[in-house]
């Protein structure tokens, strides 16, 4: 069932969290918040599924042979001598059962799909047989149960074929026709705005006045969420005037999940929104040991969730994968991601304050050796959007470690891991 959020959800007490300790608590606090419906299977890809998929039935839901050749029962086989078997009449194909069954000391043949002759537990490829006249001879060493597809060997009648909370993939989607169904129980997409924030924020396509730049973040987290399968709302730049903030904090917490700002999420004099959601729901600053990172702000707008990012583009982008993702993917009903990190050797050297978690772009390289390697981007600045572009992924380094030399292994979470793909 959708749960609504306990009021305050985001309220907590240590000052400073761990990046372990947020994400925990981030977890613990949140579940689905949207409906479920119906969908035709191909609407079905890329959905979250809400349903637990079991199967009705054995898949394959007979045994069934692997090959195009002949069936026999390996009973009739010599031990250690070609056996020589007689060749019925007819055949069994995909879609065409054998309608009798089959006589001791004789072979049928069969095409690959069609069900294991009754009397029958092998068949062998033509290739693999000599054919004799009426008969066909069979070399020794077959072993019993050669190329016999066996029902119930992808799934048993019963079986939890799929959990709750998984993205639906084009194979989830596959197992499920293989059941028989036409339609699957998903969750609704997570509605979500997106807001930038900034005087300075210019829409591209527009002309560039003095000191502003392009807005870059709205364009990134746009795919981010999409590619997290939420419906997104563009609410467009909004100017660091409080009424302006206001106005357009209100229209976002009325319709959506769920909020996501970026910028003027300080506490300087022109950070408007998080002054905003103070006023109309509930703020709370985390305080969280990484690095790139700053307070993070949560909050509730009504039914709505609100993450208030970072402004810098690099900050923004590994605010949101880190934090953010994981808590709209619960919100929309998903499993908690666990992002797998691979230990690669380190093609750089660096010391490192302890006490924070820090999130390095990185790019793979083949060394000179043929393994992988992993690159720190030098130009880390989390305004140089590049340095994104020029990343694979992100390197963790964990808080109690003080400094990486070359060689050493390293965790490097690939950007496919973090929900990044083209
Ligand atoms: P703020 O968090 O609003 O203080 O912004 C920090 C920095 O990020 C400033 O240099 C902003 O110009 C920049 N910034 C904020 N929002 C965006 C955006 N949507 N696109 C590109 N840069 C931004
Ligand atoms: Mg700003």
């Amino acid at each position: 069932m959708a749960r609504a959020l306990i009021d305050d959800c985001f309220a907590h007490h240590p000052e400073r969290l761990s990046a372990a300790q947020a994400l925990e608590l981030l977890r613990s606090r949140v579940g689905p918040v949207v409906a479920r419906e119906t969908v035709p299977l191909v609407e079905a890809h890329g959905r979250i599924l809400a349903e637990p998929l079991i199967s009705p039935r054995d898949v394959p839901g007979f045994d069934n042979v692997a090959v195009d050749g002949f069936a026999f029962a390996h009973a009739d086989l010599a031990a250690a001598a070609p056996t020589r078997l007689a060749l019925i009449e007819g055949r069994a194909a995909a879609g065409h059962p054998f309608a009798g069954r089959l006589p001791a000391g004789a072979a049928l043949r069969v095409l690959t799909g069609a069900p294991m002759p009754e009397g029958a537990d092998c068949a062998l490829m033509q290739e693999d047989v000599e054919l004799d006249g009426d008969a066909v001879v069979i070399p020794p060493g077959v072993k019993l149960g050669a190329n016999r597809r066996r029902a119930g060997e992808d799934v048993r009648a019963g079986q939890v074929a799929l959990e709750p909370g998984i993205r639906l993939r084009p194979q989830d989607v596959g197992v499920a026709a293989t059941f028989g169904r036409d339609r699957l129980e998903v969750f609704r997409p997570l509605e979500v705005a997106l807001v930038s924030t900034g005087d300075e924020l210019c829409e591209p396509g527009a002309p560039l006045g003095p000191g502003e730049t392009y807005d870059a973040n709205r364009s990134i987290l746009f795919g981010l969420l999409q590619g997290l399968g939420c419906r997104v709302t563009d609410l467009g730049i909004v100017p660091d005037r409080a009424d302006a903030v206001a106005r357009t904090m209100r229209e976002a917490g009325a319709g959506h999940d769920a909020v996501i700002t970026s910028g003027g999420a300080s506490r300087g004099d022109e950070d408007h929104v998080v002054r905003a959601v103070d006023r109309l729901g509930q703020l709370h600053f985390w305080q969280i040991a990484v690095k790139p990172g700053r307070p993070l702000a949560f909050g509730q707008l009504g039914r709505a969730v609100f993450v208030g990012l970072p402004g810098n583009p690099v900050a923004a982008v590994v605010c949101f994968l880190r934090f953010a993702r994981p808590l709209l993917t619960a919100l929309g009903g998903g499993r908690w991601p666990e992002p797998h990190a691979f230990l690669v050797p380190a093609d750089f050297a660096m010391k490192k304050k302890p006490d924070r978690r820090e999130y390095l772009r990185a790019r793979l390289i083949t060394g000179p050796d043929g393994r992988t390697w992993v690159q720190r981007i030098e130009r880390e600045g989390s305004g140089i959007l590049t340095s994104l572009t020029e990343a694979d992924g992100l390197v963790e380094l964990p808080e109690d470690l003080r400094r990486v030399d070359p060689g050493d292994p390293v965790e490097f979470v690939p950007f496919s891991e973090l929900g990044v793909l083209g």
